[in-house]
């Protein structure tokens, strides 16, 4: 039953205990027969060696649990700054996180960029204080970080029972009973009484809790009010409402190393998070249309399946898929809509880390991993032929700037060429490709960091012996305005003569994202379909890159005028023929060149506000908001990319390591003319 279903995923700061808390959950709900351990490298969630051995988590792996009658999907996310994508496309999917918090630290920079990306996903969220048994430890000043710094209303709905070495156990506010994890690795709860010196701190916890939920829940408020309100379903269910309506967010503490506290985090994941039937339905869209509708989790619908993520290993490739309509069998057979082809569902599983079980079907709601799709790639929808929706893709912008990299020997050419085919494959965002002209081989991502962590898994992780050069814009090109272009190529060849004539026009198309073709020769035209092949691939090789820098064309149409063949050994002919008119059009066009703008987040404390906003002037910044939460203003800007190498760092010191910074691709824009003089570009 769909009610009966949580996706969600844990999201944290690195080192916060994400994959201990993950790993406890899975311990507790019976999957695992062994408690893992992150320190020893043999957890569930953690199975790519690679992994394993650095003690971090990167790719994200899912598991299902059963917990008090409700299936849990986990969906594990990468706790570190630079995996991005991953984060995001685990959101995507997920209907609630738990966030992890340092008990000692609070929030954390990485823990405010993961919170900020729920807000954007809708994702409802728990809060979990972790670690409360290291010295140091303090529930509630990090509590007080949450609320400070992330500016999120929260309410804590347990005190820990002693901290650091002395941390024992848990109250809980809602029952009023103390708990506690004895047994084999604190596997049996343990009720009991409230210790008698915490009475009073604990009977002014709950009234808080209860005048926190009559401030922003006016069922609960009229309860309180007629003096009710204390009664514990009624509690849970008030939190509930809130927990999904991202009113208020609970809670939770605990230490997950110590096994304390880990269960209630379960509990509270069935209890407040929503099931897939209570978030807001999918939204997708009549493939070649802008007809959007909205997809209700019916299991007799017809299938609208989303796929989430790729991944490469020994058997072959996995797709992990999130179903939204419809249920999902073994042999179905499904249409990729983005790729125009059938696709067959095989090997229906669920994977636990790296343990495969089969699954009959999947429901609405139901995440599943399959094996065998044959066009899939991140974000694409699976759906039926004659019902072909598009779930909104991740929007995973083009790249902007790149970096040569050259290997030192030939046995390392073969080498680097697998290992960059593998990083592209599992990362939506890095690109690589070889320079037509020099030969070269060019990576690029979507920032300086990015290409900073390829380079360091290119060199440290795989051990590659190669040099790298400096991270540069990538620029693109396009046209002015419309230029024609006409050429006749008549030449002999030995005995036979050669002949092509070929006119063509290239009109500006700022709604086209690259380029397209379109032929408009009159339909009479007895030119044979080979050679408008033959004219369609060579004027596009041609047009891809421009003239001004040799960079990528984009926003531009190449429209087919006339064609004139004399006889039949000509292909060579109509290839170059194609290839000068594109030429002389572009030249009668004019061009200008492009730069990428980021859109970039700068968050700081208020009192940084003044020098990040006078050091973005200087940057061509153009300034759109400033968002204010709590102590925190964000700043968003749009601003070009040559002017973001190093903002990071600068930042940092700007703002004695508080700020912290986020950008994405935003858009192309002309360079302006002084600036593309500066630099002579
Ligand atoms: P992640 O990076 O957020 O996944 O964090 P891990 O789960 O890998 O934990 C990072 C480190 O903190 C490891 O050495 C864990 O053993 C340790 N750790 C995790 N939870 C706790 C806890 O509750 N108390 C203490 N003292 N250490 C913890």
């Amino acid at each position: 039953m769909i009610d009966k279903i949580r996706n969600i995923g844990t999201i944290a700061h690195i080192d916060a205990g994400k994959t201990t808390t993950t790993e406890r959950m899975i311990y507790y709900a019976g999957k695992s027969h062994k408690l893992g351990s992150v320190d020893e490298g043999t957890t569930v969630t953690d199975f790519d060696p690679e992994e394993a051995r650095r003690g971090i988590t990167i790719y994200s792996a899912t598991t299902r649990l059963s917990w008090d009658g409700h299936t849990i999907n986990l969906i594990d996310t990468p706790g570190h700054v630079d995996f991005t994508a991953e984060v995001e496309r685990s959101l995507r999917v997920l209907d609630g996180a738990v966030v992890v918090f340092d008990g000692v630290a609070g929030v954390q920079p990485q823990s405010e960029t993961v919170w900020r990306q729920a807000n954007r996903y809708g994702v409802s969220r728990l809060c979990f204080v972790n670690k409360l048994d290291r010295t140091g430890a303090d529930f509630h000043r990090a509590i007080g970080t949450i609320e400070k710094r992330l500016g999120a209303k929260v309410v804590p709905i347990q005190l820990p029972i002693g901290l650091e070495g002395d941390f024992a156990g848990i109250v809980d506010l809602i029952g009023q009973r103390s708990l506690r994890f004895e047994g084999d690795d604190g596997r049996d709860v343990v009720a009991g009484p409230v210790p008698p010196a915490m009475m009073d701190e604990v009977a002014m916890y709950r009234e808080q809790l209860l005048e926190k939920l009559a401030e922003v829940d006016l069922v609960f408020m009229e309860l309180f009010l007629a003096g009710g309100g204390g009664d514990e379903a009624a509690i849970h269910a008030a939190l509930r409402r809130c927990v999904i309506s991202h009113a208020l967010y609970p809670v939770l503490c605990g230490s997950a190393l110590k096994n304390k506290g880990v269960q209630c985090v379960l509990d509270a994941v069935v209890r407040y998070f929503p099931s897939p039937a209570e978030v807001p339905p999918a939204k997708a869209i009549h493939a070649g249309t802008d007809k959007t509708t909205a997809i209700a989790p019916d299991p007799d619908a017809d299938p609208v399946v989303y796929a989430f993520k790729t991944k490469s290993d020994l058997n072959g490739e996995v797709t992990f898929l999130r179903v939204y309509a419809g249920t999902i069998t073994n042999g179905m057979q499904l249409y990729n809509v983005r790729a125009a082809r059938p696709e067959r569902i095989t090997n229906l599983s669920i994977l636990h880390g790296a343990k495969v079980e089969n699954l009959a079907q999947a429901l609405p709601g139901q995440i599943a991993a399959v094996r065998g799709l044959r066009y899939t790639v991140t974000g694409d929808t699976l759906a039926l032929k004659k019902k072909p929706l598009l779930l909104e893709r991740l929007a995973f912008p083009e790249t902007v700037v790149s970096m040569s990299i050259e290997p030192k020997t030939s046995a390392d050419k073969k080498k680097l060429d697998d290992v960059l085919a593998k990083l592209a494959k599992d990362d939506p965002t890095f690109k690589c490709m070889t320079d037509a002209e020099t030969g070269q081989l060019i990576v690029s991502g979507m920032g300086e960091l990015h290409l900073e962590v390829i380079k360091a898994r290119m060199l440290g992780d795989f051990n590659l012996d190669c040099s790298v050069g400096r991270p540069r814009v990538s620029y693109r090109e396009t046209i002015l305005r419309e230029g024609v272009g006409e050429a006749v190529v008549d030449r002999k060849l030995g005995e036979t003569t050669q002949y092509a004539r070929v006119k063509l026009v290239l009109e500006p198309a700022p709604k086209v994202k690259e380029l397209a073709f379109i032929n408009r020769m009159p339909s009479a035209g007895p030119l044979l379909d080979r050679y408008k092949l033959v004219i369609q691939e060579s004027a596009m090789s041609a047009a891809s890159t421009g003239m001004l820098a040799g960079y990528p064309m984009i926003r531009m149409k190449v429209a087919l005028l006339d064609a004139e063949q004399r006889d039949e050994e000509s292909d060579a002919a109509f290839a170059s023929a194609a290839s000068i008119a594109v030429r002389h059009a572009l030249e009668q066009a004019g061009e200008s060149l492009l730069e990428p703008i980021m859109k970039l987040a700068v968050e700081t404390p208020e009192s940084g506000l003044g020098d990040v906003l006078g050091d973005l002037q200087s940057r061509r910044a153009e300034i759109r908001d400033v968002h204010v939460e709590g102590e925190l203003r964000t700043v968003v800007a749009l601003v070009p990319i040559s002017e973001l190498f190093g903002y990071a760092n600068h930042l940092r010191s700007l703002t004695q390591g508080r700020g912290s910074c986020s950008m994405e691709p935003h858009d192309f824009v002309e360079v302006p003319t002084t600036i593309a003089k500066r630099h002579e570009l």
